[in-house]
């Protein structure tokens, strides 16, 4: 018997497809993590004929607990049941036109609906019915490509990258996710064909692209889409941070294959999304505000503040959301040299303060980006800035808790600095509000209210002096 994850259900489709004498199969993903032992929530049941009524049989043995949805158009039906999710497809046949990535659909055989699948483990089937329960129809070897780790097509890689191309994305997807190999025929057809990505959605792209952000080493997806000239042409921003150059005897980094070092890094200690886009973003304007200076060497100054206000535009091409989490990513962008500078000097309570003040909540997602952007490989470098780290640390929580700066609100708001001093909105009271905040990250006067009142009165005092 095979290692069902869900045997309960399987075994109630079982007797629903007997029921209605239909042949039913689990296929694609599912049946390949199964024997990957990866969770999936999504289960696909293909069947010769009869899906729709398949699932509303499903439906009422499940009883109210699942919930039913019927695509009569496209013949398929949907259960969600607990936390599972069902489709119920009936066989098909596909072909392709040139100009889309649609295909013209007929019904077909389970062998045809095999032969329409992207790779050799994704189109592997189980028997669900009485007469084949448990059964493996894997016409193509997919079972083998599983134990030697191997991306494979079932048809000509040519033809099945150029029908659709979205899975070249998918075979450099499932290559960095599961750490398999892409066979070299498929490699050298996805290199081929790669133009044809111009036919796939932005949004399509960047659903592949993060799920290879998300695998536990993203380098390896980042390293094939750029040897495959993919990279090229949907994140050309990245692509121009790889090389190296040389002027009298004086060279700089590779920051493309820095950036993946980062970002390998960076992702054995976090899931966040957002925050692995800040580490490939992290250097993005290297490239762009590179100088050479005399008795410097390479300078790529301000690229920190640059590579924040390119975020936009990048997040825009690749359709990712415009919201909080692009803002969140330009902030890491922003501030990602500022806790390494702290650490590589003496650190003052006065730069930790301004720190925390700038980063706000996000100050332990910017700690771990900046301890990822550590790739020097002198061990006696690495020491030390990691020990500066563990003092920039430990100074971020002594005086978080002196000084509670995280999202930090003034002691004396704007109206109560005008009600004092009598003003009406202008400059005078931006001054003081500036000189205030300063005051305070400068640990010349304590956070509260007295001390901030008893402040502005000499410097109110200090100003109208001034003015006289
Ligand atoms: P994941 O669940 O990790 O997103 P998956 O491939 O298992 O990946 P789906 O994207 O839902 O999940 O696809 C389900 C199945 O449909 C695949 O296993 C494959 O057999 C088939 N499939 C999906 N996309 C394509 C495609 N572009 N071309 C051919 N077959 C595809």
């Amino acid at each position: 018997m095979f290692p069902f994850l869900n045997e309960n259900i399987f075994k109630l489709i079982s007797s629903c497809a007997d029921e209605l004498q239909v042949d039913a199969y689990i296929i694609g993903g599912y049946v390949r993590d199964v024997f990957l032992k990866r969770p999936n929530k999504d289960i696909d049941v293909v069947t010769i004929g009869k899906g729709i009524e398949l699932a509303t049989k499903l439906h009422e043995k499940l009883g109210k607990e699942a919930h039913l949805s019927v695509f009569k158009n496209f013949g398929t039906a949907q259960i969600k049941y607990n936390d599972l999710e069902i489709e119920f497809v009936g066989a098909r046949k596909e072909s392709y036109n040139r100009d889309s990535r649609k295909p013209i659909v007929e019904d077909g055989s389970l062998n045809d609906d095999q032969l329409r699948r992207d790779f050799t483990i994704n189109a592997m089937a189980i028997g669900v019915s009485k007469n084949n329960y448990g059964k493996l129809l894997d016409p193509f070897n997919g079972m083998q490509d599983l134990e030697n780790k191997i991306i494979r097509t079932p048809l000509e890689p040519q033809i099945t990258y150029s029908d659709d191309p979205l899975r070249m994305m998918r075979a450099i997807r499932f290559s960095s996710q599961l750490g398999f190999e892409i066979e070299e025929k498929s490699r050298l057809a996805i290199t081929s064909q790669k133009e044809r990505i111009e036919i796939v959605s932005a949004e399509r792209i960047s659903g592949e692209l993060n799920k290879i952000i998300l695998s536990a080493k993203p380098s390896v997806g980042f390293k094939l889409l750029f040897d495959t000239g993919l990279l090229h042409l949907i994140f050309p921003e990245i692509v121009k941070l790889q090389g190296t150059e040389t002027i009298n005897g004086q060279s700089h980094k590779d920051n493309f294959y820095h950036t993946l070092e980062v970002l390998d890094n960076l992702s054995a200690n976090t899931d966040n999304l957002w925050l692995r886009w800040s580490a490939i973003l992290h250097d993005i304007a290297k490239p762009a505000t590179k100088r050479f200076e005399d008795g410097h060497g390479f300078t790529f100054h301000g690229h920190e503040d640059k590579g924040a206000r390119m975020v936009p535009k990048i997040f825009a091409n690749l359709k990712l959301p415009l919201n909080e989490k692009m803002k969140y990513v330009q902030k890491l962008v922003l501030l990602h040299l500022r806790p390494i500078v702290l650490a590589k000097t003496e650190v003052s309570d006065s730069a930790v303060r301004r720190l925390l003040f700038e980063a706000g909540d996000d100050i332990d997602d910017l700690m771990l980006l900046c301890e990822a952007d550590i790739t020097t490989k002198n061990p006696n470098k690495i020491k030390k800035y990691l020990q500066n780290f563990e003092i920039v640390r430990s100074k971020l929580i002594e005086l978080e808790e002196k000084d509670r700066l995280r999202n930090w609100q003034p002691p004396l708001s704007g109206e109560q600095i005008m009600e004092l001093f009598g003003l009406t909105p202008g400059r005078e009271v931006g001054i003081l509000k500036n000189a205030l905040r300063d005051a305070i990250l400068d640990g010349l006067i304590q956070n509260d209210f007295e001390a901030g009142k008893k402040f502005l009165i000499e410097k109110y005092n200090e100003l109208m002096i001034v003015k006289k």
